[in-house]
């Protein structure tokens, strides 16, 4: 694997580059747990170009040409290239148990405590991070429908960014909340 050795100062607006041109499913096959660490991995010269399968051949040569880098094949450890479809969801089997609802980088599934749930297919990425999270095993992945594309990666980023402020949010009002009860319970 060639390594980049650059300053750090021009580092960090190299990883914006580098992850401008991943497809930001935050899929994780990479091997990193998401699209900006991997773009950090590459930028230290730590990741070669070539593990990012919803790229494929195009995001390899893109990633070689901003980096001055001969292309590789894609890595088959990483999985292989192509549309990975959407999720679907069995109604007659889920339990609404909701476990499914964090695991969407792009919160593309729609449902609540007790409830049926379903994939919004529009907005989903083929991430495949929901199907390992629900516990009755009725998640699976089907072809996209004929005219359908893969959503945008400037539409996943953005889910995806939005998804993060939510859980950030919750955790900091659960954590003040806490906080209150145990103001209460010292002070009652
Ligand atoms: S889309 Fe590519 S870079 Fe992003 S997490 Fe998946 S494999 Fe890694
Ligand atoms: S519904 Fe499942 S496969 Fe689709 S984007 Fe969400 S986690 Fe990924
Ligand atoms: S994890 Fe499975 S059973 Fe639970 S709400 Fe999601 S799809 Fe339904």
């Amino acid at each position: 694997m060639e390594t980049l050795a650059l300053p750090a100062a021009s580092e960090s607006a190299l990883v914006d580059r580098i992850d401008a041109l991943l497809p930001q499913t935050q899929c994780t096959r990479c091997g990193y747990s998401g699209c900006r660490p991997y773009a950090q991995a590459i930028a230290r010269g730590e990741a070669a170009i070539n593990r990012c399968p919803p790229g494929g051949r195009a995001g390899i040569e893109a990633l070689a040409s901003l980096l001055a880098l001969e292309p590789l094949p894609l890595d088959p450890k990483c999985g292989p290239e192509g549309d990975t479809g959407v999720a679907w969801i069995d109604p007659q089997i889920c339990t609404g148990c909701a476990r499914c609802l964090p695991v969407c980088p792009v919160d593309a599934i729609i449902g609540a405590q007790r409830l049926l749930h379903t994939v919004y297919a529009a907005d989903c990425t083929g991430c495949e991070l929901c199907i390992a999270s629900c516990p009755v095993d009725c998640i699976v992945m089907r072809p996209r429908s004929s005219d359908a594309r893969a959503p945008h990666a400037g539409t996943n980023r953005e889910r995806y960014l939005n998804h993060q402020a939510r859980i950030e949010r919750r955790a900091a009002e659960q954590a003040e909340l806490l906080a209150a009860k145990k103001r209460a319970a010292r002070d009652p």
